[in-house]
């Protein structure tokens, strides 16, 4: 059954693929990177393979079947490995078979140079190594971490390429010969999947760039840009969450403020930038002493944590080991010390109450000497009746919009 004429397919991928890379060029002048750059190359070697492909007849054999495929093929690695990059952490041995695979690729086709391989041989095995490429990076796709529905046509796209091309393969093992302009559905289909994953690509590039620039600008805007830590309005999203969590189920929420003492006093002596170490310092210490725990910086020279555990002591304990070990650390011979308030969870309305109950045990701390733990006691002037409270109120409610 005659399918379509594979030379038509070709040229009206050229088309596709010249359009793709003049859209990809229009916005490279605007915002480039590593990635467009790679993704670009892919397209170009695509170009370059398929005319020579293109032009079997016309060129000899050593540039149309060796580099055609060969540079055809390194643009198909380049476009998988870029999208799967784009959607994931790949694993080392993912990478380690794009590699592979292209280097078993090109051995191949250079392996009919001498006649140690028969063309149809050489097709068969190129064939199964790309069907191998696609079905791998398919499963990549379907296996990120964070489902979205474009990674989930990407990969059904992936593996329908992966299924066409081991079904060439099947084929070719029964017809005995091979012939680039052969019309029959197998080759057909396998040369329209390798067009359509290719084409797939082009388009899936930047819709998966724009899905990677939000999960960054999403990571950028809950981090504060010196420590790392989360800042004080992704503190309170999640903190709010965890207030109605403790809540509903009646476990004990305790907030912990944390300020570190006479902190202008370094900056004045010590200059700015050893100040700023001293606070990337203290962020470090506490990403150690409470890891499982939710951090920030509150601002300036303040950092707050929650702690969600039944055991009432727990939190004392975590304030203790936390001090204990900011009395050890030192930035450049230069060591510091911090005051530490804390307050339990009772009956307040929301997260914005507990939060002025520790800031007020930690303004105590500093009124009883600096350096050292205080426990909000209930009856003791809170921050909601203090003028300061009402200015933390108003921050709070300005941080969270
Ligand atoms: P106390 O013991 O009462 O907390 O005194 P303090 O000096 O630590 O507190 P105060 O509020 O008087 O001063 C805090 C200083 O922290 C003032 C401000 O310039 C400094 N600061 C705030 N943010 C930063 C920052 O990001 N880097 C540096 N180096 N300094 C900062
Ligand atoms: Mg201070
Ligand atoms: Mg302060």
């Amino acid at each position: 059954m005659r399918a379509a004429d594979p030379y038509s397919l070709i040229l009206a991928f050229l088309m596709i693929q010249l359009a793709a890379l003049g859209a990809l060029l229009a916005d490279l002048q605007r915002d480039r990177d590593i990635r467009d750059l790679g993704f670009l190359l892919g397209r170009v070697l695509q170009i370059f393979g398929w005319s020579m492909i293109f032009y079997r007849d016309v060129l000899p054999d050593g540039i149309s079947v060796i580099l055609g495929n060969s540079l055809m093929f390194a643009g198909i690695c380049l476009d998988a490995a870029t999208l799967v990059k784009l959607s994931r952490t790949p694993p080392r041995w993912y990478r380690r078979a794009v590699a592979a695979a292209l280097a078993a690729f090109v051995g191949t086709v250079l392996l009919e140079l001498p006649g140690v391989l028969q063309r149809e041989r050489v097709m068969f095995i190129c064939t199964l190594i790309h069907g191998g490429l696609m079905g791998l990076s398919s499963y990549m796709f379907f296996t990120a971490p964070k489902v979205s529905p474009l990674r989930m046509v990407l990969s059904a796209s992936y593996g329908i390429a992966a299924a066409i091309l081991f079904w060439r393969g099947w084929w070719l093992t029964g017809i005995g010969y091979y012939r680039l302009t052969d019309p029959s559905l197998p080759q057909v289909a396998s040369i329209l999947a390798a067009f359509g994953i290719s084409t797939v690509s082009a388009i899936s590039y930047g819709l998966l760039k724009k899905e990677w620039a939000i999960r960054q600008m999403r990571v950028l805007a809950d981090q504060d840009g010196l420590t790392h830590l989360y800042n004080r309005r992704a503190f309170m999203r999640l903190g709010t969450e965890m207030f109605q969590r403790a809540r509903s189920q009646g476990t004990p929420l305790w907030a912990m403020m944390i300020d570190i003492d006479h902190f202008k006093e370094i900056n004045d002596t010590y200059g700015h930038s050893t100040g700023d170490e001293i606070i990337s310092d203290l962020a470090f210490v506490m990403n150690k002493v409470l890891a499982c725990h939710v951090t920030c910086r509150y601002g300036g020279e303040e950092f707050a944590a929650l702690v969600l555990d039944p055991d009432a002591s727990k939190a004392r304990a975590l304030a203790e080991a936390l001090m204990a070990e900011v009395r050890r650390s030192s930035v450049m011979g230069i060591s510091y010390t911090v005051s530490i308030g804390i307050a339990g969870m009772r009956g307040h309305k929301n997260l914005l109450g507990l939060i002025n109950d520790a800031d007020a045990a930690m303004y105590m701390a500093k009124r009883l000497g600096r350096n050292r733990i205080e426990v909000y006691r209930p009856g003791e002037p809170s921050a909601d009746e203090d003028p300061m409270g009402d200015r933390k109120e108003r921050e709070m409610e300005e941080a969270l919009g």
